[in-house]
């Protein structure tokens, strides 16, 4: 089923956080992922002429979760987020785990486990739209942070994120593209791939877009927390 989503940039200049409006194109059922910021996100579903029935999160820091409350109360929008993280989600309401689905109208999401950047993060996967949504577990060229998980599990996450469709979109939490690009430097060779990646997210940036989004082929030829093979080598990018 198509998706329509709008991707809107929320403490810019600050954190450069991502929030999402992701509408279900059939039934007109819309979800807002990680209000960051209400001000934006509400001028934008304004445009749009869209009401949110769901707010989704990705995991419990407040720059994904600030904005929970305000928009429960103005549009009266479900809090969906991971049941084992009820307690610190602002606005709480729905429980999803991991393997399981959650329906947005007629398309499917599948919530795909993440702790590592904390316990309890998740991914929200939409595969007929090909469209995965991975908060601070990874970004443009680079990953989260370990919070509250151990490198060992972020490596694991990642190799489940490396079995997905290659064409699949990813959409992220942050626009870290700098950050990543220092990152691909240091672990890569400067090579073509990563040349293309950087001119790509250049042109988008330099029209005020996000950098992406980029397929996870292209991240996995360029990131190089994608590109460790082993534990091992993975633990030597910290
Ligand atoms: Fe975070
Ligand atoms: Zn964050």
């Amino acid at each position: 089923m198509p998706l329509q989503i709008e991707t809107i940039l929320c403490r810019a200049g600050k954190m450069d956080n991502y929030s999402y409006i992701i509408t279900d194109e059939q039934t007109g059922t819309t979800a807002i992922l990680d209000p960051s910021e209400a001000a934006p996100i509400i001028t934008k579903l304004e445009q749009l002429k869209l009401k949110p029935q769901y707010i989704f999160n990705t995991h419990h820091h407040f720059d994904h979760t600030d904005d929970n409350l305000t928009l429960k109360e103005k549009y009266g929008a479900l809090v969906v987020a991971n049941q084992q993280d009820n307690a610190r989600i602002p606005g709480f309401d729905i429980g999803v785990e991991n393997n399981k689905t959650f329906l947005l109208g007629n398309s499917i999401a599948q919530i795909i486990d993440a702790s590592a950047h904390t316990q309890g993060h998740i991914l929200w996967y939409f595969p007929e739209a090909k469209a995965l949504f991975t908060g601070d577990t990874l970004f443009n060229l680079c990953i989260g942070g370990l919070f509250e998980g151990s490198p060992q599990q972020m490596f694991a996450v990642l190799q489940k994120i490396k079995q997905l469709p290659d064409d699949t979109l990813f959409y992220p939490g942050h626009e870290y593209t700098p950050h990543g690009a220092h990152d691909a430097f240091v672990f890569n060779n400067r090579n073509q791939d990563i040349q293309n990646y950087l001119a790509k997210a250049k042109a988008n940036l330099e029209q005020g877009l996000p950098a992406g989004p980029f397929t996870l082929a292209e991240e996995k030829r360029c990131n190089p927390y994608l590109q460790a093979q082993s534990l091992s080598d993975f633990k030597k990018l910290f």
